[in-house]
């Protein structure tokens, strides 16, 4: 890619960046890749966790180096490729000694297992896609810690057998992936998708503080409190 095209890229970017600052974590957006899945930077410090790699690992790269964060993990809400498509070479350049685990449900394995053929069949050309290496299985974990940031796991199948939200109550934020949108829900389609978990997935949200902040796998933020209303029509519909 010549520079003029990485110039307005970066540009475009920047654009698009979303700055939030929490109570002691600042959270910065980066809808990534041609389906636009929001990578999510967490920042504490120095230290950088992202949710959701989607499909730009060399913008990652370089956004990681020009604001000289340490990358401690990678979080995958669930295993569709455009949430994760970077990941295996964000593992293979950032080289053996520094390689950043992906945590992810391992009930969505099967999907990881087949990214590179469904990102052909979704996108419609075919591209090369590094295998992701070092995983940490997020099925039987319900809070976690990596370095300083602390969280909680809920799952949250329906989108996907594995698909899990993450938490931060401290913070009052909560990523949703796929299975909560901003005025909608995922995808719940696929021969794999469960209806009644998704419905239980959905109840289990709507417990959460009415301030909880929601940072969706797409588009923009919301609240619990305000996917109240849809989120009960959507159960209804479900
Ligand atoms: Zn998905």
């Amino acid at each position: 890619m010549g520079s003029q095209d990485k110039d307005s890229r970066w540009m475009r970017f920047r654009r698009m960046a979303k700055n939030v600052t929490g109570k002691n974590m600042k959270i910065l957006k980066y809808p990534l890749g041609q389906l636009q899945a929001n990578c999510y930077f967490l920042i504490q410090g120095s230290d950088c966790l992202i949710i959701d790699p989607a499909d730009d690992a060399s913008f990652i790269a370089e956004e990681l180096q020009r604001r000289r964060l340490k990358l401690v993990g990678m979080l995958a809400t669930h295993g569709h490729f455009d949430h994760i498509l970077a990941v295996g070479e964000m593992q293979a350049s950032l080289g053996k000694r520094r390689v950043p685990y992906l945590h992810v449900n391992q009930k969505d394995q099967f999907l990881i297992d087949r990214m590179e053929e469904t990102a052909d069949h979704f996108l419609g050309f075919k591209q090369t896609i590094l295998p992701v290496d070092k995983i940490i299985n997020l099925e039987n974990i319900y809070s976690i810690r990596i370095s300083n940031f602390k969280f909680e796991i809920i799952h949250t199948p329906g989108h996907t057998p594995g698909s899990v939200c993450f938490y931060f109550p401290e913070e009052s934020v909560i990523f949703t992936g796929d299975t909560l949108f901003k005025g909608a829900i995922g995808r719940y389609d696929f021969s794999y998708c469960s209806r009644e978990d998704f419905k239980k997935s959905l109840k289990k949200l709507l417990k959460l503080p009415k301030k909880t902040t929601v940072y969706p796998g797409h588009e923009d933020m919301t609240t619990v409190e305000n996917e109240n209303q849809s989120v009960l029509q959507s159960i209804n519909r479900l």
